[in-house]
């Protein structure tokens, strides 16, 4: 079984010294963590002060995006060495609001898996069906067609890295989540089609997120799940003590 992975997406929230404190009380109380990983992914202005924050604690750092050259005339983007040289180690790459309001696609998607692991960041890479085409049966085809599309610049060396998070768009910050049995079908899904590009040992490496209205009351469930390694979580990062309930949550 892969090493578990909590992950904290802050979204556009937290100037410096707020990140900062949040960063603080988070790093404090992972001291005792270590079975898992923990991951925290802030704004990128407040890059700098939590990985000074992070420095010498067990979390992890990550952007919550990044542009696939790796400097120029891109106005407004930031790259994969950039977020390395701030302590990175992990990026969030195709979360459904860069989809729907960013422009990301698959294509972009995929370029910027392939930049990533060219940086040596290991690539998060989100897939998930709305609600429209959950009622319409098409699930397994998005989440298949997302996350074939978004690995074809990953190099075989690169899935060593490769950290997926099945994220269904309607369950993300609308409170509602994916039952384990809605989240272990995606996610088994998910592992078949890794299994179908990689050998099994391989495959089975992989971590596979669930992200969605993840709560200290519902991880313990989530995380019985076969296939599910881990969480991506929005809002519930953004309160400490929320946040470290879910790190800690109970095995079954
Ligand atoms: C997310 O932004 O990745 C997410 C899952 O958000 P929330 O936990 O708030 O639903």
């Amino acid at each position: 079984m892969p090493t578990p992975l909590l992950a904290g997406n802050w979204k556009l929230n937290g100037a410096r010294n707020e990140a900062r404190a949040l960063a603080e009380a988070v790093a404090k109380g992972c001291e005792d963590v270590d079975d898992r990983e923990v991951m925290i992914a802030p704004t990128f202005t407040a890059l700098c002060a939590v990985a000074r924050v992070l420095d010498g604690t067990k979390v992890k750092l990550g952007g919550q995006n990044l542009y696939w050259e790796d400097s120029g005339a891109f106005t407004g983007e930031v790259s994969g060495p950039m977020l390395a040289e701030t302590g990175c180690s992990y990026v969030i790459i195709g979360h459904s609001e860069r989809r729907q309001f960013f422009g990301d696609t698959d294509y972009s998607v995929a370029k910027k898996v392939g930049a990533a692991h060219k940086a040596g960041l290991a690539p998060v890479l989100c897939v998930g069906e709305t609600l429209e085409q959950r009622e319409n049966g098409a699930t397994l085809g998005i989440v298949e067609t997302q996350l074939r599309h978004g690995l074809v610049n990953l190099p075989q060396q690169g899935y060593g890295a490769l950290v997926v998070a099945y994220e269904p768009v309607w369950a993300i910050g609308t409170g509602e989540t994916a039952t384990p049995e809605q989240a272990e079908e995606v996610h088994s899904a998910i592992r078949g089609i890794l299994e179908s590009i990689l050998d099994g040992e391989k495959a089975a490496g992989v971590r596979i997120l669930y992200g969605g209205s993840v709560k200290p009351s519902n991880i313990d469930e989530l995380m019985a799940c076969p296939n599910i390694n881990g969480a991506l979580v929005g809002g519930a990062s953004l309160d400490a003590e929320d946040f470290l309930s879910i790190v800690h949550y109970q095995e079954s």
